[in-house]
């Protein structure tokens, strides 16, 4: 069965290069290994898809473990705002977006209004799309000095592309879809990869005494992170919520690529007065240390510190001298986790690493080493901090791919 494009993987990228490619004129095969197309993107932003940000640009807050993406991204995103991209291609599938402090969201808030569009988009121009259909392997076998790339799936079919385009995305959350298939396919057609890892997820924390009092636990601070040399590595204010093993939350998925070696975390960084000690201690003689913290911060932290400082549940205000006192608020001021390592692919929302960035033209996202292949979205070496980055990435590259793709027919 042979087609102008075949895209491998209905996801964000695999879409917007779809519909993009076939409103070139195309004839597109779309290829996606779960049974229903765009199962990821239903899950995003909580079921409200963020799909965009107009704080981003080429220079912030994207990772990349060969070398700095903000050229790449530049080159990518061209003279227009990213944001302002996104939000074009989405009017024309009919989704208005709305803008809540940067962060754009479809007006309905709900990730499947950006799916059913993109689907009824792809069935208007008459893109076929294949669901439970995995891709296995891919080859390419040039017919004089055009390329033709053979697809075959899971079930044996193989189908022939003058154009291949792999949007398969990275590793994260599995049971979205996430999977190394994309790494091998790009290894298989002559792509390096850098190693993928798990990235905007969860960090695990060393052994420390009495963590599992904090499971559950939701609570307001200033985190900083710090590498193994005590150098500062990122530094942002919102919630942190406490796991059975670590840290999680936004403000921690933020600083979880590259994993740093340590977090600090000021519970008392919302409060404007702080307290004299000397009156504390005249005032509340009669409480328990954990009942006076509590006073600052939630009840589980309070229990924490002072159990980790070394005192019992019960010790006494009364009991202990001024600076004891003082010392308690500065462990809170400064509430430090030594850290061992992400947690897994399973609770990633990203993957870091995947396809060089060198190896890909930014403008096109065409292979340097195939010419007519192209890779797009999350399979690609680079990922951004929460807030919409990724979509971003990934509609933009697709859009990128299908048009330069499309274009070429
Ligand atoms: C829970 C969650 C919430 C998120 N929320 C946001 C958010 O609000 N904003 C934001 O910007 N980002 C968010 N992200 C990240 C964002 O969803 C991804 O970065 C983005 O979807 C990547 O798009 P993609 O097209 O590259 O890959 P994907 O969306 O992962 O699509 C790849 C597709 O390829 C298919 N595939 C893989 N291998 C094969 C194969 N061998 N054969 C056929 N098909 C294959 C997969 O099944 C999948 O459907 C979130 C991620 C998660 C997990």
């Amino acid at each position: 069965m042979n087609y102008d494009i075949i895209v491998v993987g209905a996801g964000a990228s695999g879409f917007s290069a779809a519909i993009s490619a076939a409103r070139c004129g195309a004839r597109v095969l779309v290829l996606e290994k779960l049974k229903k197309a765009g199962t990821k993107l239903y899950a995003t932003g909580n079921g409200n898809a963020n799909v965009s940000n107009t704080h981003m640009d080429a220079a912030s807050c994207f990772d990349s473990c060969e070398k700095d993406a903000s050229d790449f991204l530049g080159e990518l995103f061209g003279s227009k705002r990213a944001d302002e991209q996104v939000r074009a291609f989405l009017a024309t599938l009919g989704v208005s977006l709305v803008d809540r402090n940067g962060y754009l969201y479809p007006a309905s808030r709900q990730a499947s209004t950006v799916v059913w569009s993109l689907l009824d988009e792809a069935r208007r121009l008459s893109v076929e799309i294949k669901t439970g259909c995995s891709v296995t392997s891919v080859r390419r076998e040039d017919e004089g000095d055009r390329p033709i790339y053979k697809v075959e799936t899971e079930a044996g079919d193989i189908y022939c592309g003058t154009h291949l385009i792999l949007a398969c995305g990275g590793a994260a959350t599995p049971k979205l879809g996430g999977s190394k298939d994309g790494y091998l396919l790009a290894r298989a057609l002559g792509h390096s990869i850098c190693e993928p890892s798990p990235a905007l997820c969860p960090l695990i924390v060393k052994d420390k005494e009495y963590f599992s009092l904090l499971k559950g636990v939701r609570a307001r601070a200033k985190a900083t992170a710090y590498d193994r040399d005590g150098n500062l590595l990122r530094c942002e204010e919102g919630e942190v919520q406490f796991t059975d093993s670590g840290l999680s939350g936004i403000v921690i998925f933020n600083m979880s690529y590259p994993v740093p070696n340590r977090i600090s975390l000021d519970l008392l960084h919302g409060i404007s007065v702080m307290p004299d000690m000397v009156s504390l201690r005249e005032q509340f003689s009669g409480r328990t240390l954990i009942a006076l913290l509590n006073g600052y911060m939630n009840d589980k932290l309070s229990e924490f510190i002072v159990r980790n400082s070394g005192y019992e549940r019960s010790t006494g205000v009364s009991e202990v001298e001024d600076s004891e006192l003082a010392g308690l608020f500065e462990t809170a001021r400064h509430l430090t986790f030594d850290l061992s390592k992400a947690d897994s692919f399973d609770h990633a929302q990203v993957t870091a690493g995947g396809v060089l960035l060198s190896e890909v033209d930014a403008s096109t996202m065409e292979s340097r080493i195939n010419p007519g292949l192209y890779i797009t979205g999350e399979l690609l070496d680079v990922h951004g901090i929460c807030g919409g980055y990724n979509l971003t990435l990934a509609f933009l590259s697709g859009i990128a791919a299908g048009c330069a793709a499309g274009g070429g027919i």
